[in-house]
């Protein structure tokens, strides 16, 4: 039963954004006063000498673009234990972790009741949108979702990842009852400390609520494809928990043992009928809709970095409509997805003008203050929310209410159109360049597309690629590329060869061309690795303290994250070197 709670207005909530997104130049005017005059105390904006102003033009004037390295000291002494007003007026006493799978090692951020009042905002915005195409009332929601370990800060403030930090918010949970979803698994699952066991209870409690499950979702698309491989090696011991009603041993944690028991009581038939339709699936294909009847869609982050797991999600849903999620990272939410309908390859996320101020670096600009170029950096001029040009990229910039003023986030977005007068955008690719050994500029996507052309080689053989990172080896002269592969299945040798060509023949950018043909950049390498390595290296960021739900594989390895590489190392079985410009 569902505790009664009041519902969510969703036409209200529809209504305000519209208002909203109307007025957006005017709404981001309003939301920087508001964010300048509840801080004017910080120390940070105090030394800047804005003297109580708060219109954009005297805000740009003053204070400085800041990437994370520049918040660090003021970070350390928030972390340290320094009460004193910061960055924001309000001290900060929590903060948050971010998965670091980006950047190589988790960075802190400003965490504060603000900034889960912008996650709730933008959640309800998109529920509403999605609930009207897709509507839910009463079900229960499949959520591969992990609160990290929570600890103390040498100065004692509490930490987490955000998601974990939101997950516990007493205004999170209060608002995401009043979307009359519930998750299948009790807060024990949730909040487990061991990531394994937890996701095997969750995949039991969808089981034991298969008939109630209306939504299947996590954080990042990742999740959900990682947590139906595990069910593909655990179904039989799924069926044997729910048959006798005794949860496996291999589950050890006493709390979620506990929560458990409550929930698992012997039932034979549901046991026989989901083995029955488990060994009636054809690899796996359906599964979703299969044993859950009535989903009515699945839900996590698509685009980006996730893209390349949408062709197996797709391949575990059947029919069921994709739905990519919301934009957001640590360092606060920013734009929801309001078109529901379309699928991941073409959504696009509305900023919403409400919950930051927001500027955009345009591209050429963005690069030279990246080392991308080598012109000497000029201070980027960036544009406004409502002055983005449809068709143009940008490096996103954002001042949000816990401390944090025109902060670069490192991600670039396409502007595709707008929603009324704010933005709607594509998210591009993280801006750092991921390989660069000489004149070569290769992004995240430019990996991905060449992994991709790759894939397909593989696919023809009935395999797929689990997941993929990159490397630049300097320790060869000249440097090369190396591309880790992780495949579910023995390729030949014939094969994988063909392959390792074929991934250096897909690098189409002029100046890795150009390099190779000089011998500038030696042949590309692809190294094979065991199965179950990139299990090892999310164990690896799990254990940093990075929730499981928001860990993203990184895309590339830097030397310094040589914990990672040794991981990588490891495990190699085969490797090949491109012949394809000999
Ligand atoms: P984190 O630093 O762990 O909070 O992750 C935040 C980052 O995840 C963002 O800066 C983006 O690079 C990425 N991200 C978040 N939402 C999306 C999305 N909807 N599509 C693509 N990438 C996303």
């Amino acid at each position: 039963m569902l505790e009664k709670v009041e519902e969510l207005n969703l036409e209200k909530v529809i209504e305000d954004f519209e208002a909203l997104t109307k007025d957006a130049e005017r709404v981001q005017r309003e939301t920087l006063r508001r964010i300048l005059e509840d801080n004017a105390s910080a120390e940070y904006l105090q030394n800047l000498g804005l003297n109580g102003r708060t219109d954009p033009e005297s805000f740009k004037a003053h204070v400085p673009l800041i990437t994370h390295k520049g918040l660090e000291p003021y970070m350390t002494r928030i972390i340290n234990g320094d009460a004193s007003s910061i960055l924001t007026g309000k001290p900060i006493t929590t903060v948050s972790l971010s998965s670091g799978t980006t950047q190589g090692k988790p960075k802190y951020l400003p965490w504060n009741d603000e900034l889960c009042e912008t996650a709730v905002q933008m959640n309800q915005t998109s529920f509403a949108f999605r609930n009207r195409e897709f509507p839910i009332k009463n079900g229960k929601a499949l959520s591969f979702i992990y609160g990290s370990k929570q600890f103390e800060t040498k100065g004692g403030l509490m930490a987490g990842t955000s998601t974990t930090n939101l997950f516990r918010h007493e205004r999170y949970k209060s608002a995401m009852k009043k979307l009359q979803l519930q998750c299948c698994s009790p807060e024990e699952v949730i909040f487990g400390p061991d990531f394994h066991q937890s996701l095997y209870c969750h995949l039991l409690c969808g089981l034991i609520f298969r008939e109630q499950v209306q939504l299947v979702s996590s954080t990042f698309a990742h999740s959900i494809v990682h947590a139906f491989r595990t069910f593909e090696q655990v179904w039989q011991e799924l069926c044997t928990d729910i048959r006798e009603g005794v949860l496996s041993s291999t589950v050890t944690v006493p709390s979620i043992r506990t929560a458990m028991s409550k929930l698992l009581k012997p039932n034979p038939e549901l046991a026989n009928l989901i083995e029955k339709k488990c060994m009636g699936l054809n690899n796996w294909y359906g599964l979703i809709p299969e044993i859950f009847p009535n989903t009515k869609y699945i839900h996590g982050i698509m685009t980006g970095s996730m893209e390349p797991y949408v062709s197996k999600l797709r391949h575990y849903a059947g029919d069921l409509p994709l739905l990519t999620t919301d934009y957001g990272a640590s360092e606060g939410c920013l734009a929801a997805n309001v078109n529901p309908k379309l699928p991941p390859e073409l959504t696009t996320y509305a900023v919403l003008p409400h919950l930051g101020y927001f500027e955009f670096i345009p591209p050429s600009e963005s690069e030279q203050c990246n080392g991308g170029s080598a012109f000497p950096c000029v201070d980027p001029q960036p544009v406004g929310l409502t002055e983005v040009k449809v068709g143009e990229e940008y490096e996103f910039v954002t001042t949000n209410p816990a401390g944090l003023y025109r902060y670069r986030l490192g991600d670039v977005v396409k502007v595709m159109g707008f929603y009324n007068s704010t933005p709607q955008l594509k998210f591009v690719r993280r801006s750092s360049l991921l390989l660069t050994i000489n004149i070569d500029k290769n992004t995240e996507k430019d990996l991905q597309l060449a992994v991709e052309a790759a894939g397909k080689l593989v696919a023809e053989e009935k395999m797929e690629i689990v997941d993929y990172t990159s490397h630049v080896d300097s320790s060869t002269e000249p440097g090369h590329y190396v591309i880790f592969w992780e495949i579910n299945g023995e390729a030949s040798e014939e094969l994988l060869s063909e392959c390792c060509n074929c991934l250096d023949k897909s690098f189409v950018d002029a100046g890795y061309v150009s390099s190779r043909k000089t011998n500038c950049i030696g042949p590309l390498e692809l190294r094979v690795l065991r199965r179950g390595t990139f299990q090892k290296i999310l164990d690896h960021f799990i254990g940093l303290g990075a929730a499981a739900s928001q860990c993203k594989t990184p895309r590339s390895v830097a030397p310094s994250h040589s914990k990672v590489l040794q991981i990588l190392s490891e495990n190699v079985v085969r490797s090949y070197l491109s012949t394809a410009f000999n």
